[in-house]
């Protein structure tokens, strides 16, 4: 109707007595009405007017109706609008041709007005029925363009299957069975897809599945699929319905931020985060099956004095055909025995460490001199030149090792001691290896004096919690607050997290200290609430320990119950690692905690091994970007690529997503431009104390924003 009050009515007829008749008829309908004389004038004047309905006559000079009628049809303005044709004619020629032209109805001549009257009326309620409908699918059609999500439907009986428009998008064909449909999947995922549908359709049951598909371009793309089976109660042939998203940018933007997150850029090795979680597995193996690590540190030699003679981009070069050869040497070593590599007893892994260090992990060691076997390998073939830039370039490398579980039972010891030991080989000065020797490590008699301190500092009462406050970038509020332990005690002073947190959860003294945070942390929550801050949200940290234990969940809803805090602000933070270990159990808790309100985060996000398809199954909130990740942005190109990956997966999952760590206005700046949600850290605020956290809130209430 077009912002009209009346529905305005175009009358085209080359007799002046009709015009002026129908005009009569329906003005006294209640509609406007206008008027031209022949087919011709009737297309001007229907562009003029846009009108709601077209009254057409057939038999007109210029531009006879039918004519008239199909040019109408092929404006963008009249593709839908009702066309009511005066036939006048009666016979079923002129009726077949009306509607070949395109016409919505026609009426005979001559023309009762009452009839005319109700027609139209009829005409435009049908007319403005099917614009909703068009515009509501419109819309439909693009969220789902705009989400890439296509959908399906089969009849299993006839095995009929049609597809949305942007499933055939996705698929780049448009199957019409259901065996079209399976021979678009990839030819290793086909069977399973296809015995999914089988198994919904005996229990009834919603599944979903990752899987490939191919397209008629011969790309691959990733999609999710959730399946249904509606069984209508009459007895009729059940009907299965899918939804299909493609997942596959996420897919990508997942894998980048994995590889960005484990492997070096220059040499396309394991970095160190990937090497030392490596090594904790190896480590977690062999607890369980027996059997020696051997951690081999090698340093090249005076490394500083290529790139400063010679350039960095030497330097780097260096580095990378260094890596070339040491994987080369490992490789070939088992295949110069006889041994087929993969068959191989030694399975090395190799890893860049730092600027001139690289690493290598021999597992199931059965001697001491299979490693320094290897250690002797690795020189010789370091030994021979590297052409570099067109240069001989001779360099030395020194090779510390330490051996699992002798000289540590943990990656970090392990990889320190390999490290003083590659000290001694380079001090003795020729390319040599050193194996690491237990002579000044007290690290176990420290451990004892801190544990037998821990035990009494639970029981004396030597913890308190700061609360580092979290701020929404957006609005520039504090919005949360994060609890984090101190310990003080009278004998060693004050004590970080990081150094008593892994003996207390070694030790089981976790469960009573997580305890003590829990309520502490709702206690404080309910007193700020009290004395009139805004609500915020409390975060606390829950170790893998804790949340693995049975009845967690009920330690959480006791303490909620016993302080009154309301569910919705307390948050949980979990690191990867907790969440993956136990993937099943893990929802399940999640599942129940989601259920009593609570919020849940992911810790130090892009430091595990979380899969994208757990993290959409998981019921999350938010994730806390690492603050390794930080370092060094906005200039940092690789830290710029995996936070914007993180932001931007965050984003696709729905999460919530956390800054911490920030510690400058450049690096406050970046996330805010990339849409990052919160941040933490200490340009912001160190972990304060309950009452300066007071204040701090106060102040910056006050102020309009924060930073
Ligand atoms: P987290 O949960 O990742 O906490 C953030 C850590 O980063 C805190 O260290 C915080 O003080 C520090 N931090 C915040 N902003 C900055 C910054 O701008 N620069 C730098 N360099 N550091 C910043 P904190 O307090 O030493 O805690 C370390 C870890 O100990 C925590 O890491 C958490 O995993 C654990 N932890 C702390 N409190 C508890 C607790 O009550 N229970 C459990 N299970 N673990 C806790
Ligand atoms: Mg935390
Ligand atoms: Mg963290």
């Amino acid at each position: 109707l077009e912002g009209r009050d009346r529905a305005l009515i175009l009358v085209v007829d080359d007799q002046l007595f009709m015009r002026r008749s129908a005009t009569d008829w329906l003005e006294e309908a209640g509609f406007a009405v206008e008027t031209a004389d022949d087919g011709a004038q009737g297309l001007l004047a229907f562009q003029r007017v846009h009108p709601d309905l077209v009254l057409l006559d057939v038999v007109m000079p210029v531009m006879d109706g039918f004519a008239a009628c199909s040019a109408l049809r092929h404006l963008p303005e009249g593709r839908h609008v009702p066309i009511l044709m005066m036939t006048g004619l009666d016979d079923a020629r002129s009726i077949q041709d009306a509607y070949r032209a395109g016409a919505t109805d026609f009426i005979h001549k001559p023309i009762n007005g009452l009839v005319l009257g109700y027609r139209v009326r009829y005409m435009l309620r049908a007319a403005r029925t099917a614009e909703r409908l068009r515009r509501s699918e419109a819309r439909l059609a693009n969220a789902q363009r705009m989400a890439n999500l296509g959908h399906w439907e089969l009849d299993p009986d006839q095995d009929a299957w049609t597809g949305s428009e942007q499933l055939e998008q996705i698929l780049g064909s448009r199957p019409s069975t259901w065996s079209a449909f399976l021979a678009c999947i990839h030819p290793e995922d086909r069977l399973w897809v296809g015995n999914e549908l089988d198994r919904s359709l005996n229990d009834r049951k919603r599944r979903n599945a990752d899987f490939r598909v191919i397209r008629g371009d011969g790309t691959e793309r990733v999609v999710h699929q959730e399946i249904e089976v509606a069984a209508p109660s009459d007895g009729r042939p059940p009907q299965v319905s899918g939804a299909v998203l493609d997942i596959t940018d996420l897919r990508r933007a997942q894998e980048q931020v994995r590889y960005l997150a484990y492997y070096d850029g220059l040499t396309g090795l394991p970095n160190r985060r990937f090497a030392v979680d490596r090594l904790r597995l190896l480590t977690a193996r062999a607890r369980r099956l027996g059997g020696w690590i051997a951690t081999l540190l090698v340093g090249v030699d005076h490394f500083k004095r290529i790139n400063d003679t010679m350039g960095h981009a030497a330097g780097d070069e260096l580095l990378q055909e260094l890596a070339g050869r040491l994987l080369r040497c490992l490789g070939q070593s088992a295949a110069a025995e006889g041994v087929p590599p993969q068959a191989a007893k030694f399975d090395p892994f190799v890893g860049r460490f730092g600027g001139d260090e690289l690493v290598v992990f021999l597992s199931d060691v059965g001697r001491v001199e299979d490693a320094a076997r290897v250690a002797r390998r690795i020189v010789r073939a370091l030994r021979k030149p590297f052409a570099i830039e067109n240069r001989e370039v001779f360099v030395t490398a020194s090779i510390g090792i330490s051996l699992f579980p002798f000289d540590g039972s943990d990656p970090e010891l392990l990889l320190r001691n390999a490290a003083s030991a590659m000290a001694h080989a380079k001090a003795k000065g020729l390319t040599s290896y050193e194996f690491y020797t237990v002579t000044m490590n007290d690290a176990t008699r420290s451990d004892f004096l801190l544990e037998s301190n821990l035990r009494k500092a639970v029981e004396r009462g030597e913890f308190t919690l700061h609360f580092q406050p979290q701020m929404d970038l957006a609005s520039g509020q504090i919005v949360g607050a994060e609890a984090l332990i101190r310990w003080d005690s009278p004998e060693l002073g004050r004590v970080m997290p990081l150094e008593f947190i892994p003996l207390a959860e070694e030790t089981g003294l976790i469960f009573p200290i997580g305890d003590w945070v829990l309520r502490t942390a709702c206690t404080q929550a309910m007193a700020w609430r009290d004395t009139g801050l805004p609500p915020l949200r409390m975060a606390v940290n829950v170790s893998a320990r804790q949340f693995s234990k049975d009845g967690f969940t009920q330690t959480i809803a006791r303490a909620l119950k016993h302080t009154g805090l309301d569910p919705t602000c307390l948050d949980s933070e979990l690191t990867e690692s907790t969440v993956m270990e136990d993937v099943d159990s893990a929802i399940l808790s999640l599942r129940e905690m989601k259920a009593m309100g609570l919020k849940v985060s992911v810790d130090d996000f892009g430091t595990g091994y979380s899969s994208l398809s757990y993290l959409r199954r998981f019921p999350l909130d938010a994730l806390k970007i690492d603050r390794s990740f930080l370092e060094g942005l906005p200039e940092n190109a690789e830290h710029v690529a995996i936070t914007s990956a993180i932001i931007a997966m965050a984003k696709t999952l729905n999460l919530r997503v956390i800054a911490e760590g920030v510690e400058s206005r450049e690096q406050l700046a970046f996330l805010r431009m990339k849409g990052c949600d919160e941040a933490q850290g200490n340009f912001l605020s160190f972990a304060l104390p309950a009452d300066e956290f007071v204040h701090l809130v106060r102040d910056t209430w006050n102020a309009s924003a924060w930073c």
